[in-house]
């Protein structure tokens, strides 16, 4: 009896250290969107993070999960990191519904500022407000925010990131009066009188905006932090930052070594500045840091500008400007040089294209440069809004990847058509099914902040090709809409692919990261209507737990 209880002992202790620590998420609907679309009751995840057969699995605990749906983790494919943290730390314009709520909103933080203190916002949009005030050149005029901060500089960005609207406060720090006059493509907008009304356009933004004092390090790390807390409330694991800084990325190292990276982060290093380029040239990329975590393989160029302000570059012009095609905005020379120079040593490049004319120049350059050799470089084209019919079989062909944002089209769809004219929109406009159709691996996102991160939303856009607010009913385009299943891999396995990561995440299968997320709802059956509206309950990235919700359907039982 001694004896036995000896070697059970011994059992016991061998095989808690072969063990380790297994954890069962079990009772749950898990969409595992293998190759086989396979649908699963349990997940095992060991102790490094990763998803384990339930055959050799060894658990201490499990997790019930109600019944819940489970899907991987959502990759977002294009976006902006320290933009969308910046964003949470200064007024969120967006949801202003005119320009009064706009100006109170101000007037609030006015109360809480320091003296002469800057008040920053984005996210105004003067064509969505249920009001319109006095327009000059069809924006709104500083008159009342000047009412209510006449000390402290005002600088509020458009939704779009291509327009500022300022009070006096700000143009007078900036040295702006009746005779400044804008370089390039910006434009000071005045009234009949030659009085600034507040509103700089394009590049005339940077008058007041190189006056914006830098955030501190600590500024900074609380926008990174409020950021990765955003992503994981809305089920976000992975995110591809398209055009970080050399300190950007500095600091998500810090974060890596902290512990605090809670997604994993696949950084694009932004080709527009040369000495950063130059450096990352010389020491190679980095590749899977921190058990995957991040990763710095690819260059971020831009070939045009957007289309609200026609600056995207088209191949014929604009159906809404005489004579006007929109501008590259960077010679195609240079983009054809930096795109070899990364082939060579061994970095993706992903270049901004929304004009069928700069889709066609990348489309070009990256041919010329495969030269037939080499279709698995996976070089990326973000946005690939409006192409010429010939270009779209190219994507497959060449082995480009088009990343777009399904949400752009929502937003974007209802006056897209009088830039474009209903042809090129009809041949041409947020092709996903033909590109996905030529073989093409489509990868979705938001290009946060520009639109908010809600995958939910681009999901929605993605699969009914409506506007969120349900119009037009069978959607734009319609032979375009994706089915459920498709849509759902262009935000985890395609991006996963897009930055060479599909091996170990995007799908949920043994051996591959435990990144996924329960939702409240079954999102490959739940009425369309009801999409938008889907909450995350669990967010697990690396076999964490960094996201519950307190929601009272669901209160995970830990056994
Ligand atoms: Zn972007």
């Amino acid at each position: 009896m001694r004896l036995k209880s000896i070697c059970l002992g011994l059992l016991a202790s061998a095989f808690t250290m072969s063990s380790a620590a297994d954890t069962v998420f079990e009772n749950g609907v898990v969409y595992t969107l293998d190759e086989a679309s396979s649908r699963v009751s349990a997940l095992c995840v060991s102790d490094t993070g990763r998803l384990k057969t339930l055959e050799t699995c060894e658990p201490n605990k499990k997790i019930d999960l109600s019944g819940q749906v489970v899907i991987p983790g959502f990759v977002e494919g294009h976006g902006h990191l320290m933009g969308y943290g910046e964003a949470q730390l200064n007024l969120n314009l967006a949801t202003a519904q005119n320009l009064d709520e706009l100006v109170a909103q101000v007037a609030a933080a006015v109360d809480q500022a320091e003296p002469g203190e800057w008040i920053l916002g984005r996210g105004w949009h003067q064509s969505k407000w249920n009001e319109t005030p006095k327009m000059v050149k069809g924006f709104q005029t500083n008159e009342t925010l000047n009412r209510v901060s006449p000390d402290n500089p005002v600088f509020l960005k458009h939704a779009s990131g291509h327009a500022a609207f300022v009070n006096d406060r700000a143009l007078e720090i900036a040295g702006i009066d009746e005779k400044t006059r804008v370089a390039g493509d910006g434009e000071i907008i005045r009234d009949t009188t030659g009085r600034a009304t507040g509103v700089l356009n394009e590049r005339a933004q940077n008058l007041v905006s190189r006056f914006v004092p830098a955030l501190s390090r600590s500024q900074r790390e609380r926008a990174l932090e409020l950021a990765l807390d955003g992503l994981a409330n809305v089920g976000i694991t992975s995110f591809q930052d398209a055009g970080a800084s050399q300190s950007d990325i500095r600091l998500f190292q810090s974060f890596l070594e902290e512990g605090r990276l809670t997604a994993r982060v696949y950084a694009m290093i932004t080709g527009g500045d040369s000495d950063m380029l130059a450096d990352w040239m010389e020491r190679g990329p980095l590749i899977d840091a921190g058990n995957g975590k991040l990763t710095v393989r690819s260059i971020k160029l831009v070939a045009d500008g957007a289309l609200g302000s026609r600056g995207a570059w088209l191949l014929e012009p604009y159906s809404d400007r005489a004579g006007h095609s929109g501008l590259p905005t960077m010679p195609v020379a240079d983009m054809a040089d930096i795109s070899h120079l990364a082939y060579r040593n061994g970095f993706q490049v992903a270049i901004h294209a929304i004009g069928d004319r700069a889709n066609k120049e990348v489309l070009d350059i990256f041919d010329a440069l495969f030269d037939g050799r080499d279709r698995g470089v996976r070089f990326r084209i973000e946005h690939a809004q409006h192409l010429h019919p010939d270009d779209i079989p190219r994507f497959g062909q060449l082995g480009v990847i088009p990343s777009m944002q399904g949400i752009h089209m929502s937003s974007d769809r209802p006056w897209a058509i009088d830039r474009l004219g209903a042809d090129r929109i009809r041949s041409g406009a947020y092709m996903w099914k033909s590109l996905i159709e030529s073989g093409a691996v489509l990868v979705n996102g938001t290009d946060v902040p520009v639109e908010p991160v809600n995958p939910f939303a681009s999901y929605y856009a993605l699969v009914t090709r409506m506007t969120l607010a349900g119009y037009p009913e069978g959607g734009y385009e319609p032979s375009e809409r994706l089915n459920r299943e498709t849509a759902l891999k262009t935000y985890t396995v395609n991006p996963a692919f897009g930055a060479f990561e599909e091996a170990f995440k995007g799908s949920l299968e043994p051996g591959k990261a435990a990144d996924f997320i329960v939702l409240d709802r079954d999102l490959l059956t739940v009425a369309v209507a009801d999409i938008p509206g889907t909450k995350v309950l669990m967010t697990v990235m690396d076999g964490s737990i960094i996201y519950k919700s307190d929601a009272a359907m669901f209160q995970p039982q830990v056994k």
